[in-house]
């Protein structure tokens, strides 16, 4: 499915002084659980599309917290433990995720509004730009916090955009490579850096992957 120009409606609510966007329609096949590397989201194809959608408006929106409640998907594919609602959002807004549970309690019903996405949503990167993020010094990592049965991914614009490459993959690439071939199995992986208290864990993944039963 091509991402350039796909709309994504949304509602966008204020709670307790933050804008908090989440989508207008539920996603029907996008389970999120905790599994033993991380987490993982388990995808058809339909879904994909408003994924890289959250994810490209959580790139580029530091002011705003992007709100997928994935609870509410009914399908319970790859569910391995309890699900989860995913989060996205910038360190820069200094949210704390222990504060959630009150700004969910508030959203109300939200204003209706289109996000468009542009003809290349999200940047390339060459190989040298992906190794940086191994360097001690690099900061643009996502960071990862679970809170009131919500995954929240943290990071900065280009923590966001690095790991955009996979989603545009999931949404563009993936479904050709299944016409194709069904038996292949696919997968998309984000790093993360899981929260231990005091020091961040850089082992963990987010990864989406396809259904075998609903592609
Ligand atoms: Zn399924």
């Amino acid at each position: 499915m091509r991402l350039a120009g796909a709309r994504w409606r949304v509602l966008v609510s204020t709670a307790l002084s933050h804008r908090v966007v989440r989508p207008a329609r539920r996603l029907q096949h996008a389970p999120l659980s905790e599994v033993p590397w991380g987490a993982e989201l388990t995808v058809d194809r339909t879904s994909t599309v408003p994924l890289a959608a959250a994810w490209w408006l959580a790139a580029r929106s530091p002011h705003s917290i992007i709100y997928l409640p994935l609870r509410q998907t009914p399908a319970n594919c790859g569910v391995w433990s309890r699900k989860l609602d995913l989060v996205l959002l910038h360190h820069s807004l200094g949210f704390r995720p222990s504060r959630w549970k009150e700004v969910r309690a508030r959203l109300g019903a939200g204003s209706p509004q289109t996000v468009r996405l542009p003809e290349r949503p999200f940047p390339v990167f060459d190989r040298a730009d992906h190794d940086r993020r191994y360097h001690r010094e690099f900061r643009d990592l996502l960071r990862w916090d679970v809170a009131a049965d919500t995954l929240f991914v943290t990071g900065s614009r280009l923590a966001f955009n690095l790991a955009g490459e996979e989603l545009r993959m999931l949404a563009e690439d993936v479904p050709a490579l299944l016409a194709k071939d069904p038996t292949q199995f696919h997968t998309g992986t984000v790093q993360l850096c899981r929260n231990l208290r005091d020091r961040y864990d850089p082992t963990a993944q987010l990864r989406f992957e396809y259904c075998y039963d609903h592609r």
